[in-house]
């Protein structure tokens, strides 16, 4: 089965079942001073949680294009080292909002599984909400029951708050969670490892497909539960995860969503991708960020200096060094992949076939520009590498991350995530330091705003407020959204 027929069959399955289909929303969200990109296919329908809206249909179904790059969500850093999480990926869901609930969500999941997907069943495992004692929630007996129906009870684990219960916010809808594992690795390794040892244990061959929430209870201000008059389904199924394990493969950059990019890479450096691990990170890198980057684009966000902007820039800054040092990739090539994309999408994210030549154009002059300062900035760091290692330091100063993002352009995780491959770490807060001397200095907070990623200080309040929250409490440095 290709993508295309995957994609197709989840929507069809849905539409028999009276939903209707919607597009996906944009991938950056303009109009929300709590989310800069959508993260899941709930975002646009939240109102409908909340009862501030009343849904034109009960039952919905669509896929979403999603970023996970800030916030809540943040899979940045496992992107490319490991096989399953993207920056950007699609999440295919269906919902209910005040119509059907577990019975029918639980069955349909399961008849979409394994009897228009043939997954086996004995590769499949469930998980189903504990409990907890402090929120006076019993173990959810009711999904238990359903899913006994369709599963044997040995295949049906239980899971804690931080899988198996969603909430929205501090307050608000929220209720427990199901989600559906698959377990891909050969018969021989099964043998050694029952796969329920390895359900939810960051196993890149036993992984989560989907994740059925439940929404039955409403958490008030002063945190008790109540339950909902009108009880809803919402749904997530990693599209290039579904795909992977369709398509039999042992990761999703081997299925068809991915290996037309891959075989262009190969094609533009030279080198092959399959053979060596510093280079397969490189590759799964650029084919990762290139939907990012390009869907970012199409969905009328610019690279530029702050906000979602600077994360779009962030992206592909981080994509073209992975080329330059991996690839030997020392002209523009990212732009190059753009066609492919376009062709990809073209009959479910029409906007970027649309605006092809202008994806094209931006991503290229954002390549030019950052490739005439990377090869000085990587040098600037090999100094400042000798210049550590002989006096035993590990530390690159903020002041010089500084320097490498105000002369070479280099974003501070960049500068963070070449010291981390060469043992190295970096003074972030000094970093911040020195950001805000310049913008006193500049006066003119537009010209230099750092954006999105500004770090904040210990012991500050909730920076990042809404249905997708971080509180940043803890003594740990974090990110905030501004
Ligand atoms: P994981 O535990 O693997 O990080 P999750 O529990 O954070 O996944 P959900 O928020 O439940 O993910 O999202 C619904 C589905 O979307 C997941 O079951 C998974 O199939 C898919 N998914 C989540 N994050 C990613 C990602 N970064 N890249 C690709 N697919 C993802
Ligand atoms: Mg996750
Ligand atoms: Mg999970
Ligand atoms: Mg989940």
């Amino acid at each position: 089965m290709t993508s295309r027929e995957i994609r197709k069959k989840f929507l069809n399955f849905f539409e028999e079942r009276q939903h209707k289909i919607v597009p996906s929303a944009p991938m950056v969200i303009k109009d929300d001073p709590t989310l800069m990109f959508t993260n899941a296919g709930m975002n646009q329908f939240k109102d409908y949680f909340l009862g501030n809206k009343v849904a034109e249909a009960t039952r919905v179904a669509d896929t979403q294009k999603c970023l996970r790059v800030s916030g809540k969500h943040n899979d940045l850093e496992e992107v490319g080292h490991d096989t399953y999480h993207h920056t950007m990926f699609e999440m295919l869901g269906n919902w209910s909002f005040g119509d059907y609930f577990k019975k029918e969500s639980i069955a349909w999941s399961w008849e979409l599984l394994t009897e228009v997907f043939n997954l086996p069943k004995e590769r499949l495992y469930v998980t189903v909400f504990e409990g907890d004692e402090k929120d006076n929630i019993p173990f959810d007996q009711e999904a238990f029951d359903f899913w006994k129906a369709h599963i044997d009870e040995s295949r049906i684990l239980k899971g804690d708050k931080k899988d198996n219960f969603w909430e929205m916010g501090d307050t608000g809808p929220c209720g427990p969670a199901s989600e559906i594992h698959v377990d891909l690795r050969d018969e021989a390794d099964i043998e050694k490892i029952p796969g329920k040892d390895l359900v939810n244990n960051d196993h890149p061959l036993v992984v989560e497909i989907w994740n059925l929430v439940f929404i039955q209870f409403n958490r008030k201000a002063d945190s008790s539960l109540v339950p909902l008059p009108a009880k809803h389904i919402d749904t997530g199924m990693g599209f290039e995860r579904i795909c992977m394990a369709v398509q039999n493969k042992k990761s999703n950059y081997d299925t068809d969503v991915f290996t037309p990019l891959l075989d262009e890479v190969a094609k533009i450096s030279g080198k092959k991708y399959g053979e060596l691990s510093k280079t397969d990170i490189a590759f799964r890198v650029i084919v990762d960020h290139i939907r990012a980057i390009s869907l970012s684009i199409s969905d009328g966000q610019l690279p530029s200096n702050n906000k979602a902007g600077y994360v779009i820039r962030r992206i592909l800054r981080r994509a073209v060094r992975y080329g330059y040092t991996f690839l030997d990739l020392k002209d523009p090539f990212l732009y190059k992949l753009v066609p492919i994309l376009a062709q990809q999408f073209e009959d479910v994210f029409p906007e970027l076939k649309a605006q092809q030549e202008l994806v094209e154009k931006v991503i290229k002059e954002e390549e030019t520009a950052f490739l005439r300062t990377l090869e000085n900035g990587l040098k600037r760091l090999e100094s400042i590498k000798s210049e550590l290692s002989s006096s035993n330091n590990k530390l690159i100063s903020g002041d010089v991350a500084f320097e490498l993002y105000d002369t070479y352009g280099f974003p501070l995780d960049l500068t963070a995530l070449i010291a981390k491959e060469n043992g190295l770490e970096v003074d972030e807060k000094g970093f911040e330091q020195e950001m805000t001397k310049q913008k006193d200095r500049s006066k003119s907070a537009a010209k230099m705003e750092t954006g999105d990623w500004q770090i904040v200080n210990e012991g500050s309040d909730v920076e990042f407020i809404g249905y997708d929250e971080v509180k940043s409490t803890s003594k740990i440095l974090r990110y905030r959204t501004v």
